[in-house]
Parts: structure tokens; sequence; C-alpha cells
């Protein structure tokens, strides 16, 4: 059986945030995979643990990969100061089929980001709405390595690491089954230390905000990573609550075209042709030609989290522009690559500490040891992990299932995501963007 198939049929999804379908990713034609080590969203730790408990199936899965897509060579990227995490890597590449190199990376944000690492690493900049294969490069984070790993030995998609921080009594790395809802990921790490607050799904710059009555219905997906308590006076809560009214309006009236939205902008840094300061001006002065620019934004929040002396968004600019011109049918029409962008950048690179305290999160550990394993009674998984369609559920409420079996399908060759129980008990609630299982049996 093919890798792709194997992978497919563990459901494997890219666990850096957009939860890629992984087996639509394994094709040759790549000279270099190059592995996402860096975790750089601030507080998470989960690929951190996972590097330090299981070096061998990361090495297993760089090892699959490589051949199954014919690339001779692999490159971690992965922060300089993981000195552990890079010790247990090193060991277990000593035996691996293949030359596995280090780069090391400054503790910066966001060296995680896809074409930023690849820029770290080969200094070629991945054309705008282009794909790492453009320059060479098949791109993987190292939690979804592993997972490549398990899928070759018949083992799907059934649980993940999750951090569990911010205001919570004690701050941990869970072990739960895909579908954990937020309600039982709090009460493993102690539960909330603040009377009224916000669960982050994800890291502080990307995650979604939660009000906390959805803790019990919020189950985790396969490419959710981190949990944030937030206190609901915390002022990145705060800002993250601004109704888009009020953004706007205040991007109307308060820009000052400084460019330093620009001018710190990660994606500008590698020569895309992405001027934030630009967008915001033409929702100022409808210079609508300046729009387009939307359409190359990841939305890694340094705009409106560190750079806009302001206070203004537009990051969520953006996003509003970008969701307009894709319902227009507008797609990226300026491809070109702008070298002399990136001559700043070594200076430009936002240090992960610094991000740290203007996001007023320096009261939580960045470190975290402690793992906890976790068998809740419900998960509540849902039926689609990222980018795609979500599988179509093929069981009815009143089934048992089995860890491990098919609940939701997607068709070979669909952009998906097969879903697989994570508990064994019974179906007790199927709709189409979840399916609840409540355990009977053993654990
Ligand atoms: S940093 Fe803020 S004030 Fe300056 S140009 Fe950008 S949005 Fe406007
Ligand atoms: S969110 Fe802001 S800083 Fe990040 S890519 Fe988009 S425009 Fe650039």
């Amino acid at each position: 059986m093919s890798l792709a198939q194997q992978v497919f049929d563990a459901g494997v999804v890219g666990d850096g945030g957009a939860g890629f379908p992984t087996y639509k990713k394994l094709v040759t034609g790549p000279e270099l995979l190059i592995i996402d080590a860096a975790e750089c969203e601030p507080l998470l730790g989960s690929d951190k643990y996972l590097m330090r408990s299981s070096p061998a199936d990361v090495v297993a899965g760089i090892e699959a990969v490589a051949a199954a897509c014919q690339i001779p060579r692999a490159v971690i990227g992965i922060k300089a100061h993981y000195a552990r995490e890079i010790a247990a890597l090193e060991a277990a590449a000593t035996r691996a089929s293949l030359p596995i190199a280090f780069h090391r990376l400054d503790s910066f944000y966001p060296a995680g980001d896809e074409q930023i690492l690849i820029f770290e690493v080969t200094g070629r900049t991945v054309p705008p709405g282009g794909l790492p294969a453009d320059v060479g490069v098949l791109n993987m984070n190292v939690t979804t390595t592993a997972n490549v790993a398990r899928a070759t030995r018949g083992e799907p998609v059934t649980r993940r690491y999750v951090t569990v921080t911010g205001a919570v009594a004690a701050p941990t790395i869970v072990d739960a089954p895909v579908g954990t809802t937020a309600a039982d990921l709090i009460a493993a790490a102690g539960g909330v230390t603040t009377p009224e607050y916000v669960i982050v799904r994800g890291g502080p710059m990307m995650g979604k905000h939660h009000a906390a009555r959805e803790a019990a219905t919020l189950g985790y997906g396969k490419a959710d990573g981190g949990l944030i308590v937030l206190s609901a006076s915390h002022p990145l809560v705060q800002f993250m609550a601004k109704p888009v009214d009020r953004v706007l309006a205040e991007t109307q009236s308060m820009c000052i075209q400084c460019r330093a939205c620009t001018d710190l902008c990660p994606r500008y840094l590698i020569g895309h042709q992405l001027r934030p300061h630009r967008v915001m001006r033409a929702m100022q002065n409808g210079a609508d030609e300046a729009l387009a620019d939307a359409l190359l934004c990841c939305e890694c929040g340094i705009c409106e989290l560190y750079a806009c002396p302001m206070g203004l968004s537009p990051r969520q600019m953006n996003v509003l522009v970008k969701a307009q011109l894709r319902a227009a049918g507008a797609s990226i029409a300026d491809r070109s690559v702008h070298t002399g962008q990136t001559a700043e950048r070594a200076y430009r690179r936002l240090p992960q500490s610094r991000l740290i305290e203007r996001l007023g999160l320096t009261a939580y550990p960045t470190t975290i040891e402690s793992l906890v394993r976790l068998d809740p009674e419900t998960v509540r998984l849902p039926t689609r992990h990222g980018v795609g369609v979500a599988g179509r559920p093929c069981v009815a409420a009143g089934d048992q299932v089995s860890v491990g079996q098919v609940v939701a399908e997607v068709s070979p060759g669909e952009m998906g995501a097969l879903v697989h129980a994570s508990l064994t008990g019974r179906v007790t609630d199927v709709a189409p963007d979840h399916i609840t299982i409540r355990r009977e049996g053993g654990r």
C-alpha cells in the first residue's frame, strides 16, 4: 500500500494550524524536506513535548515521507534554544536512512510559518499564492510527521497533545482523545483561576476566542494544539472582542499611515507585495487597487498585536477584504517577489520574549514539563479538521463504535480527512459538524 493511502486511511492532517490533509502533500518533485519544529506561538509546548518523548516517531515519519516522495535530504527547522528537543532528535537521527540536518533558528515569531521557515532554511521566497514545491520544498510539521509514522503502523489519529495553560491551576500538556471538550481539558489542568474567562483555542496570536459558556460543547480537533484560559478583562480578550464596525470606524479615523504594520509584516519582509498600510488607506479613501494586497495576508497578527502604535487591526481589515474579494471571484494577481524588501529582515524579526511581554502573558510558563493522560466520558468529534470538506458521518445515534473505527468519511482524492472514533462507546448525537460519543466499557 502506498504511503499516501496509509496516511489517508489514518486521517492525518497538518498540525501546524491549517489542518491540510497530509496525503495530498505526498507527491514527488521536491528536493528538500523541511520539518517545522519551531512551535512559534507563545506559551504552546505540545510539539516540544512530542519531540522529547517520541523522537523515533518523528525520524521514522521523515524517513517514510522522504522515501515515498524520493526526497534525498531533510532539514529540521528548530529554535536553537530547544536544547533537549534537539538532543533527542539528533540521537534518533543518527540511525536514519537519509541525511537529516538541523537548522537552528533564533527565537522569533512567526518562525514556524511555512513560508517564513522555508526562507530561513533556504533563502528562497515561495511566490505569493504559490506552494513550497515552487521552490523545491515539501514542508511538514513535526507532529504531523510523527502521525505519518504511526499511519505506517496502521494507527489512525485518535489522540493528540494539547497545551492547557493561562489562568488555570496547573498548566500542563494533556494527552487527550480527539474531540475532548474544552471543559474536560481545563479540568485536567486543575480548573480555572479567574471568575470570568475566555477560551483561546490555539495560540495567543492566531487562536480563536470562545466564550466560557461554550466549554462543554467545544470539541478539540486534530489540529487544535493549544487551550489558553484568559480572564475576560485581559487586554488581549478586550482587544479581540471589539465589534467589527468599531474596528472599521477606528481604521477610517485613526490610521496615521506610519507604515509600521508593513515594515514589520513577515510576509512583506520575504518579498511579497503585502503592504497592510495601503489596505488601511484604501479603507479610508476607497483606493480599490490597494485592496488586493490583503489576499497575501497569512493572519499572523503582528500588525495588530505588536506593530500598530494606534491600536488598530490591519489583520482584521485584511480578513474582511479577503472575504469580499474571494466572494467576488478575485485571486492573487501579483505573484512577483521583491528581494530588495528582505534586506532589513534580520533587524525586524519579532523576538518571542518581547511579544510575550506585549501580549501581557508573562505570568504564564513558557515551558511545561508535566503530562496528564485524559480519558473523558464523552468526546465531541468535529467532522472537519482543517481546510477542505467535512467528513460525512457514517454512523447513527445509538451505534456502538470502537476506538479507531471510521465515523465520518471523505472519498479518496477529496480535500478532507477521515474521522475515527476516539473512544469506545455509543454514539449519542450526529450532526453535520460533529459526532458525540459516550464511553461504554473499559478505558
Ligand atoms: S501601523 Fe497602524 S497607524 Fe501605522 S499605517 Fe499601519 S494601521 Fe496605520
Ligand atoms: S496579519 Fe498583518 S503582519 Fe501578519 S501577514 Fe497579515 S498583514 Fe502581515
